[in-house]
């Protein structure tokens, strides 16, 4: 060995010691945890406790309030475990909320919650719903609806509408004969383009398909200009994939021509038809600045699609140059496929929600989600429960209790991990922990911070 090459690497092991022992001294992840996990997961909690929640996406409202949703549960669906009424989980989140004095739900004790929400109901105003956003520090909750209630309170709860209905404007025989859950999904999207028709007055379907895309552009128009409308919504995941293509127009308007006034359009045609409308419909959120948000995970129903619904298909229109004044919002995270979703939002105009995840996971199973997820985008992902009322006595109430309990416990747990791990300082994991939890929304739906 010569002398100079000698000399050169005794510098550099000099030097290598002093980049380890400054690692050592300021971060250097490690795969195992050191210190105490137990109390940094407790320190955390409590801070996290303090932070107000933006809500991404809930169905607020009363147990036999229908306009929850624009479609409904197919009948004897398999629900997933945890979302089971029978979970006692929701005795706890009853209890916590409403001082509910019983520990089951035996039909005669869960009358005591069907009775108090009717009451609630029956006496009117935003009170009830304002309290129960108050006790879980919820400070915003976007409302995912067919329509508005009076009894929800605008200034908290936001309303982002559906618009699937326009997909299904011809004679959809066919399709509601496909499973038993378009049975009951595509009858709903039709009475909900009744609504929409019935607002704008329009009788029948319009001429061309000119007046088609007037109809469905007024009525987006109306619904944020009259209705306060902040978002669309899409759960086309439910009926048919996520893969949109691009047809031409001319050949949605020979469809719209051929079927206008009757008749079975195939399969193909109406896909076809549904890519035009699809884009149409993203074409006038961007000149209404309205965020685009999509059902991107496993849907309920025993016939739900997980191919057809995997976020991935949405791959090219999330990429697409034209579309980058569109923010678009990839709801429940596109679980199973959260990874997916997680590395979709590389792209500056698309955000994730974690919604329904924070119901349908335990804590340590959610924990892990997160973990993965705050070391990707984490200026991209956002909050949200996907609160429903399941039945009269079990109400959005619960569930609402459910998804912020289960998301406060599992992200101080991921964050616990990250400190003790050495990836992240604490002060560093809070800053993260409010990005996630209220700022990223707030700054995307324009609000001040
Ligand atoms: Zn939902």
């Amino acid at each position: 060995m010569n002398r100079k090459l000698a000399m050169s690497l005794v510098a550099m092991m000099a030097a290598i010691q002093v980049l380890a022992g400054a690692g050592a001294a300021r971060g250097q992840s490690r795969p195992f945890p050191t210190g105490d996990v137990q109390k940094t997961y407790e320190r955390l909690l409590a801070k996290i406790e303090k932070i107000p929640l933006y809500d991404n996406h809930a169905h607020p409202g009363f147990g036999d309030d229908t306009d929850v949703d624009a479609m409904a549960a197919p009948p004897d669906e398999s629900s997933l475990y945890r979302v089971r009424d029978d979970n006692p989980e929701f005795v706890t989140a009853a209890k916590a909320l409403l001082n509910y004095p019983y520990d089951d739900f035996k039909p005669e004790h869960a009358k005591w919650l069907a009775d108090k929400s009717k009451a609630a109901e029956a006496a009117g105003g935003t009170k009830y719903f304002d309290e129960i956003l108050d006790k879980l520090n919820i400070e915003t909750c976007l409302a995912n609806r067919a329509m508005m209630p009076a009894y929800l309170d605008t200034k908290r709860f936001h309303w982002v509408f559906f618009v699937d209905s326009f997909f299904f404007p011809f004679d959809n025989t066919e399709r509601t004969s496909s499973t038993p859950d378009m049975g009951v999904y595509v009858p709903l999207q039709e009475k909900m383009l009744g609504r929409y028709k019935k607002l704008e007055n329009v009788h029948g379907l319009p001429a061309d398909l000119a007046g088609y895309e007037d109809f469905l552009r007024r009525t987006m128009a109306d619904n944020q200009k009259l209705r306060g409308g902040v978002a669309i919504k899409f759960e086309a995941a439910y009926f048919r994939t996520l893969y949109f293509t691009d047809p031409p127009r001319a050949t949605a308007e020979a469809i719209y021509a051929k079927y206008r006034a009757g008749g079975v359009p195939s399969q193909e045609e109406y896909r076809v038809f549904q890519d035009y409308i699809f884009r149409v419909l993203i074409d006038q959120a961007e000149k209404l600045n309205l965020p685009v948000h999509f059902h991107s995970a496993v849907g309920i129903g025993d016939y739900f699609s997980l191919r057809q619904g995997n976020v991935l298909n949405l791959e090219n229109v999330l990429r697409d140059q034209r579309y980058k004044k569109v923010n678009f919002v990839l709801l429940h995270g596109g679980w199973p496929y959260y990874k997916e979703a997680g590395l979709l939002t590389a792209v500056k105009n698309v955000y994730l929600d974690t919604s329904f995840q924070s119901e349908v996971l335990y804590p340590s199973q959610f924990k892990e989600v997160l973990k993965q997820l705050i070391t990707l985008f984490p200026d991209k992902m956002m909050f949200g429960t996907d609160a429903f009322p399941f039945n009269d006595a079990l109400g959005a109430e619960e569930s609402f209790w459910i998804a912020t309990y289960t998301t406060r416990t599992a992200l101080a747990a991921a964050l616990a991990e990250l400190v003790c791990e050495g990836a992240l300082s604490e002060e560093k994991a809070l800053e993260l922990a409010h990005l996630y939890l209220h700022d990223n929304a707030a700054k995307l739906y324009g609000e001040k911070q």
